[in-house]
């Protein structure tokens, strides 16, 4: 029998957790692994782009892994350790995050109203996130803040969305917190990560580039179809290639949609699900400090982009002397599409920068506007039930799943690391 480390190991998507199963193919010993990439370069959403000498990376970016080997890595390349100095704005007040517990620049009636609420709020299990956003911070904090800012961030109502995938990721409310925070604004860091890590030059995909030496990729292979008993893969140029494995990276409502010979209800399951888009207008600034703090969140409704990101705090290496960038991410999906033209986003975002201080409209050197087709997988009510009927038809099928995408999962980019290492594992160890 063929030793596993000589098998063609071949991986679909060139991102963070595609790069991860060739660089840990590779440490097993296997020499034959193959990544297709559809674009001109490696690094997936990690990627970053130069518009007049400013370089952006596609939306926020920086790493707050707790993960030891994954910081093993990362560690390798300079980096800088941020303290996450992160904002809230409501017009027009600057609050610090966690808005909940930062309540004290509110008009005292204000406070009361809020305060009030949150200590009669219901004790019922929650169903949905709408619930839980209620059982959490009471009715009025939650249609204040959160609620405004789900239909940013996730494009839908708070009220189709499921609990599973909130785990740490949204502070538990306390009452010391919340009554100590209306009362002085001398409150700590109430942010889930104490440290976000940046390296020091080349933007956020830096931190991956030492794992791309000797890689197997081949570029611009748009993959089109997928024959598994064949064992044969098809890209959009006409060339195919063979293996003896497969991880998948790519989305997988777009990798069923590849497959040949699918049961239609594993086809219907995978276009349920849906994914938010992410818009990114990036803008340079010609005077230096503008932005005033790492990254900020825009809980005002009528302010289209749900966050925003200083992109010389990350690094000043992003940026010529003497200047200043933010990066605003606005999000939509199918369901909730955008409902502006791109002149009319520019215009938005410049409007923004003067209404929040940042920049008057003669301090902008330029506002580049683009898409991101697959921003955050959404969890809408029973989604993780449909997908797992689909994961488990493609394991069935011998089909490996890597990334956030592939897996249809939350990750941040070390858990997309760690998911390519312990798919090509399986096949390994
Ligand atoms: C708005 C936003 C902010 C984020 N901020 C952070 C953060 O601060 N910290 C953090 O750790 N993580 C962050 N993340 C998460 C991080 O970006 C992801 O976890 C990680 O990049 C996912 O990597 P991946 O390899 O799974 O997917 P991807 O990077 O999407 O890689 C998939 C690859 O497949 C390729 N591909 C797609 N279709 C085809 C095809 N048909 N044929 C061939 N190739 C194809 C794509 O071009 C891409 O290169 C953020 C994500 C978003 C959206």
């Amino acid at each position: 029998m063929q030793p596993s480390t000589s098998k063609k190991i071949l991986i679909l998507g060139a991102g963070i957790a595609g790069i991860s199963a060739a660089y840990h193919a590779k440490l097993q010993g296997n020499h034959n692994a193959l990544i297709l990439e559809k674009s001109m370069r490696a690094g997936g959403l990690l990627n970053n782009f130069e518009v007049e000498g400013f370089r952006f990376d596609q939306a926020i970016h920086l790493s707050f892994t707790k993960d030891e080997y994954v910081r093993s890595v990362f560690d390798e390349v300079p980096h800088y350790a941020h303290y996450p100095d992160v904002y809230c704005y409501e017009t027009p007040h600057w609050l610090k995050h966690p808005v909940q517990n930062n309540l004290f620049q509110l008009s005292i009636e204000e406070r009361v109203s809020l305060i009030k609420s949150f200590f009669s709020r219901p004790d019922s299990q929650p169903q949905n996130f709408y619930e839980w956003l209620v059982h959490q911070y009471g009715e009025e904090i939650a249609n204040r803040y959160p609620v405004p800012y789900t239909k940013k961030y996730w494009a839908t109502e708070p009220v189709n969305l499921g609990l599973d995938w909130i785990s740490g990721r949204m502070r538990r409310a306390s009452a010391d917190e919340i009554l100590h925070g209306s009362m002085t604004s001398k409150t700590g860091n109430g942010y889930y990560a104490q440290e976000m890590r940046y390296p020091k030059e080349g933007g956020y995909r830096a931190f991956i580039e030492p794992l791309l030496k000797d890689l197997n990729i081949h570029l611009s292979k748009h993959v089109v179809a997928v024959d598994v008993s064949k064992r044969i893969v098809k890209c959009a140029d006409g060339s195919e290639y063979g293996y003896d494995y497969l991880v998948n990276t790519l989305p997988l409502p777009l990798f069923v949609e590849m497959l040949k010979d699918v049961p239609a209800t594993i086809r219907e399951a995978a276009k349920t699900l849906w994914a938010t888009q992410v818009d990114l207008l990036s803008v340079g600034i010609s005077k230096p400090d503008a932005v005033p703090h790492l990254w900020f969140y825009l809980y005002d409704e009528g302010l289209l982009p749900a966050r925003a990101y200083s992109v010389g705090h990350k690094s000043p290496s992003n940026i010529p002397t003497g200047c200043s960038a933010i990066q605003f991410e606005i999000y939509s999906s199918p369901r909730r599409p955008l409902a502006i033209n791109v002149e009319s986003l520019n215009q938005h975002v410049l409007e923004i920068l003067d209404k929040l201080g940042i920049a008057k409209q003669e301090d902008v050197i330029f506002v580049d506007h683009r898409s991101l087709p697959y921003g955050n997988v959404v969890f809408d009510l029973g989604m993780e039930d449909t997908r797992n009927i689909v994961r488990e038809y493609l394991y069935a099928i011998g089909v490996l799943l890597a990334g956030r995408f592939g897996e249809w999962e939350y990750y941040w980019s070390d858990q997309a690391f760690m998911s390519g290492k312990n798919a090509v594992e399986k096949i390994l160890l």
